[in-house]
């Protein structure tokens, strides 16, 4: 009655807005739909043409009605030199560019009110060499004032030539294996540590949920044990702060190394043998083999589950370093498999910003981190990154994609509310159902059984159910025998 009011009163004032506006939330029983944000490229609050903190504020009801995401997770926000704030030079600070503290804080106080998580990007492998501590290392280098316990021994200095490491005078090398500009931390040091510990502190104290961990296998470059010790050192420091903390942490590589860094305790890491172009779910539409894809989703899982019974998947399709999936999953209908297949896996899940309409880009990193389209008008539209060579060809806009029933992002919304009423996806161990058809992925939860048909034809399986629940085409049924129309997805429950 009172949003009837608020229509009516609203009406008075613009001919526009209520209808399409959706507030229905179905308030999930566990919080598992992270939408990664890149505020640069995502909402502009102020007309400058820079996303901001504020137009992720302003931007709430997309991502937690619009989408169904329950959280966020924020790459860099920290002061930095670069566009992408991956060299952090100062971790108590917001970058001006986006906003202030008091922005931080509102946002945080909001999306606290709409239970919804906030995670933010904790760049702990290097610095900006404009961070106070890399300036003072060089200072007391070059004055011979380095002792044990000062900020020279917060990096790697070397009095030679070491692969990796970057020149400053005739007899003094710092390691930088990323970039010149970012300085490898010497995480080693106690004092250090100490600082770390400040720093989630700091950040915990404001609010937010938890990290994501940038760099994870390179905090010891090649030192695979040391990596884990520090993750574990810092998954106790953050628990005993926050202890329903969330850390989810990046370690760009095989099944194998991230299944030994999950002894580390930390609550998940990036699934990266899933995603991409590359990955299990994508080759698995080009094979239209589903059971070969269940069978990789079981056994990945259990795998997590052998090193560490408490870590949880996080699942994603691309992310800000990868291709768009738009540019590769050309029809539609595969994006949409695409989207039930990682958006109904177990764990956890990460939706990059623009997943979700369709946004394109690739090559270069700019070209991966492009404006998200509101509109036609450009209301909020962010000029994005100024090296950006991408042209968006047939953009998608999201006010035209909200009113579109069979849109992508209609789509998103969907499965992802289908997840958030099913908590036993996230949380419930999974089991294959072996139908001998190889074109089916049948999963089984427990209370409930994920179908996916990867193949075009219509495929007719039997399965005891009490209820059928079509993601797009209904299922005929008859008797115990489900026929599944090609690209399509159920949720049985049993
Ligand atoms: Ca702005």
């Amino acid at each position: 009655m009172r949003r009837l009011l608020i229509c009516l009163i609203s009406l008075t004032l613009i001919l526009v807005g209520c209808s399409q506006k959706s507030t229905e939330v179905i308030k999930p029983e566990i919080n598992s739909v992270y939408y990664e944000v890149f505020v640069g490229s995502f909402y502009d609050s102020d007309g400058d043409g820079m996303g901001d903190l504020k137009g992720v504020e302003e931007k709430l009801d997309y991502i937690q009605y619009d989408l169904g995401a329950t959280g966020i997770w924020f790459m860099p926000i920290h002061s930095s030199d670069t566009y992408h704030k991956y060299d952090v030079s100062d971790y108590y600070s917001i970058d001006s560019a986006y906003g202030t503290m008091e922005d931080f804080e509102s946002l945080v106080a909001e999306m606290n009110k709409r239970d919804m998580d906030l995670i933010m990007d904790l760049v702990l492998n290097h610095t900006s060499t404009k961070h106070q501590w890399f300036q003072k290392a060089i200072t007391d280098n070059l004055n011979n004032q380095c002792t044990e316990i000062n900020e020279c021994n917060y990096y790697n200095f070397s009095s030679e030539y070491i692969a990796g490491y970057h020149q400053l005078t005739n007899n003094l090398w710092y390691e930088g294996v990323f970039w010149d500009q970012m300085p490898d931390l010497n995480l080693d040091n106690s004092l250090l540590r100490e600082e770390i510990v400040d720093i989630i502190d700091f950040w915990l104290d404001k609010g937010i949920k938890g990290f994501r961990l940038d760099a994870t296998t390179h905090f010891y470059e090649r030192n695979q044990e040391s990596n884990i010790e520090f993750l574990r050192w810092l998954n106790t420091e953050v628990k005993s702060i926050k202890p329903d903390a969330y850390i989810v942490g990046e370690a760009w590589s095989g099944e194998s190394i991230i299944l030994d860094m999950a002894r580390s305790g930390i609550d998940s890491f990036f699934n990266f043998s899933f995603s991409q172009n590359s990955g299990n779910i994508v080759k698995a539409i080009r094979n239209e083999n589903g059971n070969k894809l269940a069978q990789q989703i079981v056994d990945y899982n259990k795998a997590l589950e052998e090193s560490n019974d408490k870590v949880i998947d996080a699942v994603f399709l691309s992310n800000h370093d990868n291709d768009r999936s738009a540019g590769y999953l050309i029809k539609d209908e595969d994006k949409k498999l695409a989207a039930n297949i990682y958006l109904l896996m177990p764990g956890n899940v990460f939706v990059y910003y623009g997943e979700e309409v369709g946004l394109k880009g690739s090559g270069i990193d700019e070209n991966k981190r492009l404006p998200i389209l509101w509109n036609k008008d450009g209301v909020g539209v962010t000029t994005g990154p100024k090296d950006a060579t991408y042209q968006q060809k047939d953009p998608i806009y999201v006010d035209e994609a909200l009113k579109d029933k069979d849109s992508l992002l209609n789509h998103y919304k969907r499965v992802i509310s289908l997840r958030n009423q099913h908590s036993e996806i996230s949380r419930n161990s999974v089991e294959i159902i072996d139908l001998n058809d190889d074109r089916l992925a049948v999963l089984d939860y427990g209370s409930i059984v994920i179908v996916h048909n990867l193949s075009k034809e219509n495929v007719s399986f039997e399965l005891e159910y009490q209820e059928v629940i079509a993601i797009q085409n209904e299922a005929k049924i008859n008797g115990n025998t489900i026929v599944i129309d090609g690209k399509q997805s159920l949720i049985i429950k049993r």
